[in-house]
């Protein structure tokens, strides 16, 4: 019988991770094995620190040590504008480029047929909240334009149209998963100044 070592499970559980397969978590383990003192403990340790440190934001959904998060709490951003985006990942693509300075709202996903992702599997009851207890007055959706995320919108624009919000859409919709980078700015940019009523 087969006994799985620790080492095969760390393997294992980082070929499960994003962007990741059982090659390059192999290569990745041996590298961490070779620089242990450079590499490999203050990894360990900072994962350690990043699990007991970090907190969901009850506002938005974002990761942070603090809550509610920094940008939650930061006084010197638009109170009225609410974006809500698919995920935390866009949030803080967002946050690299100096478009938006409001608030946010992180769904924990998309609707998906496909996936068996349901409106109650997004945080949907806390947006209402979000959209009862403070004074936004606009909800711009920042999603996707592909079928999970434009179904995710029409569900939500009817979900909210008893809000006496303005809701609006980027222009463009937003880049699949978060991957903006800084060449995508001034897309990001058109597609807010662009964002078209509902
Ligand atoms: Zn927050």
């Amino acid at each position: 019988m087969k006994t799985e070592t620790s080492l095969d499970d760390l393997i294992y559980f980082l070929s499960k991770l994003p962007g990741l397969g059982p090659r390059s978590a192999q290569r990745m383990v041996l590298f961490l094995l070779k620089k242990k003192e450079t590499h490999f403990e203050p990894l360990k340790g900072l994962m350690d620190a990043v699990l007991s440190e970090m907190k969901v934001c009850p506002l938005c959904g974002n990761y942070d040590v603090i809550t509610p998060c920094h940008i939650c709490q930061d006084t010197k951003r638009s109170q009225t504008t609410l974006c809500v985006v698919p995920d935390v990942s866009d949030i803080w693509a967002l946050e690299r480029s100096p478009i938006y300075h409001g608030q946010y709202f992180a769904l924990g996903g998309l609707l998906s047929a496909l996936d068996g992702i349901t409106p109650e599997n997004l945080n949907i009851q806390k947006l209402k909240n979000r959209l009862d207890s403070s004074p936004i007055e606009e909800v711009i959706f920042a999603l996707p334009l592909t079928v999970d995320g434009q179904t995710t919108l029409h569900y939500l624009i009817e979900s909210l149209k008893t809000y006496p919000v303005k809701l609006t859409t980027l222009a463009h919709g937003m880049p699949v998963g978060g991957e903006l980078d800084f060449q995508d700015e001034g897309t990001i940019q058109t597609a807010f100044k662009a964002r078209t009523e509902l």
